[in-house]
C-alpha cells in the first residue's frame, strides 16, 4: 500500500471542492468528519478486499473505483460504479462491507438478484470468515445457517427462494426475514458449487440469470448441497445467541423475528418486549414475539 496521495480537486480557482484521498485502486471523496488516520486505514481495507475478491472471484474489479463516505447513517450501495459507505454506521458497514460491494461493481449486477447477491455474500464471508459483525451471516457461518435451518424444518427450497422478493424491511417482517434467509443459503450454495463444481458452473449459471428472470437451479444440485452441509456436522449456535451480541440494540426487535421465524427452540421473549407492532402474518410458535425496536441495523445494498 502506498502512502496516501492527497489531491487538491479544483473544480474552481476560487471555489475549491472537497480534497479526494487516493491510493491504490481507490480514490475516497470524503464528505466526513472521518480523520487522516481513518481514511488511511480505510484504504487500506478497500485496497485489502479489492486483491481478496480478484483472488476469489477470479475476475478483477474495476481498476479505479470511486468511493463516497458520508457522514450520518444509511445503506452502503455500490450504485452506479460508486461505492458509499457511511461513517456513522458504527463502522460495521464501513470495514465490513468493502467485499460485497466490489464483488457488485465486478459483476455489474446483470444476473438474478438472488445469484448476486449469493455470490457477494459467499466472496465477503470467505475472506472474513470469523467476523460476526458481517450481514448476513453474522456470527457463524453461513452452513452453520443452512445447518440450524434444517434441524428446524425452516429452510426455504432453493426454487422458492429465488423466487421471492428480496423485500427488506428495517422494522422486520416475514418478507424481510425471508430476504435474509435466501441471502445466507444462496451464500452456501454458491460456495458449495465452486467447490464441488466448479467457478465454470458459478459463471453458468450466473449467466444464465438476468435481472428479471432467475435461472433454475437443479433439482440434484440442491441435493447434492444440502448433503454436502450435513456431513460436515456442525452444531449452530441458536439464532438469538448468534444475533444477539454483535448487534446494535437498536435492531434487536427485527433479529428477534428473524429468529423466531427460523428457529423455532428460540427462548420466548420477555413481556416488556412485546408490542403492537407484530406482524399478522406469522409461521412460528412464538408469533406473540414483538418488533420492540426501529432497526439502525443497516444492509448490504444492491
Ligand atoms: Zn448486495
Amino acid at each position: 500500500m502506498g502512502l496516501i496521495q492527497l489531491t487538491a480537486y479544483v473544480a474552481g480557482a476560487q471555489h475549491p471542492g472537497p480534497t479526494p484521498i487516493s491510493s491504490g485502486h481507490f480514490v475516497i471523496d470524503n464528505r466526513s468528519n472521518a480523520t487522516p488516520g481513518e481514511l488511511n486505514a480505510f484504504l487500506k481495507v478497500l485496497n485489502s478486499a479489492w486483491d481478496g475478491v480478484a483472488h476469489r472471484l477470479g475476475k478483477e474489479p474495476p481498476s479505479t473505483i470511486q468511493v463516497v463516505l458520508e457522514e450520518g447513517r444509511g445503506v452502503t450501495n455500490s450504485r452506479n460504479g460508486l461505492l458509499t459507505f457511511y461513517r456513522a454506521n458504527d463502522l460495521r458497514d464501513y470495514f465490513v462491507a468493502p467485499p460485497h460491494e466490489l464483488v457488485h461493481l465486478t459483476t455489474g449486477y446483470v444476473s438474478d438478484h438472488h445469484i448476486e447477491e449469493g455470490l457477494a455474500v459467499w466472496i465477503a464471508h470467505a475472506l472474513e470468515p470469523l467476523e460476526t459483525r458481517l450481514f448476513p451471516q453474522f456470527a457463524q457461518s453461513l452452513d452453520a445457517w443452512v445447518t440450524l435451518y434444517l434441524e428446524n424444518g425452516t429452510l426455504l427450497p432453493l426454487r422458492r427462494a429465488l423466487r421471492d422478493p428480496l423485500d427488506f424491511d428495517i422494522n422486520g417482517s416475514v418478507g424481510d426475514t425471508t430476504a435474509w434467509q435466501t441471502y445466507t443459503e444462496m451464500g452456501s450454495f454458491l460456495a458449495w458449487m465452486a467447490d464441488a463444481r466448479g467457478m465454470d458452473a458459478v459463471w453458468k449459471l450466473w449467466k444464465r440469470g438476468t435481472d428479471e428472470r432467475p435461472p433454475t437451479i437443479a433439482d440434484d444440485d440442491e441435493h447434492e448441497w444440502l448433503e454436502a452441509v450435513k456431513a460436515k456436522r456442525l452444531s449452530p449456535k441458536p439464532c438469538i445467541v448468534a444475533l444477539g451480541r454483535p448487534v446494535a440494540s437498536s435492531s434487536e426487535g427485527r433479529l428477534r423475528l428473524y429468529c423466531a421465524l427460523v428457529d423455532l427452540r428460540s427462548p420466548s421473549p420477555r413481556p416488556e418486549e412485546e408490542c403492537a407492532a407484530v406482524p399478522t402474518v406469522m409461521h412460528s410458535p412464538l408469533s406473540s414475539q414483538g418488533l420492540s425496536g426501529t432497526s439502525g441495523w443497516l444492509l448490504s445494498g444492491s
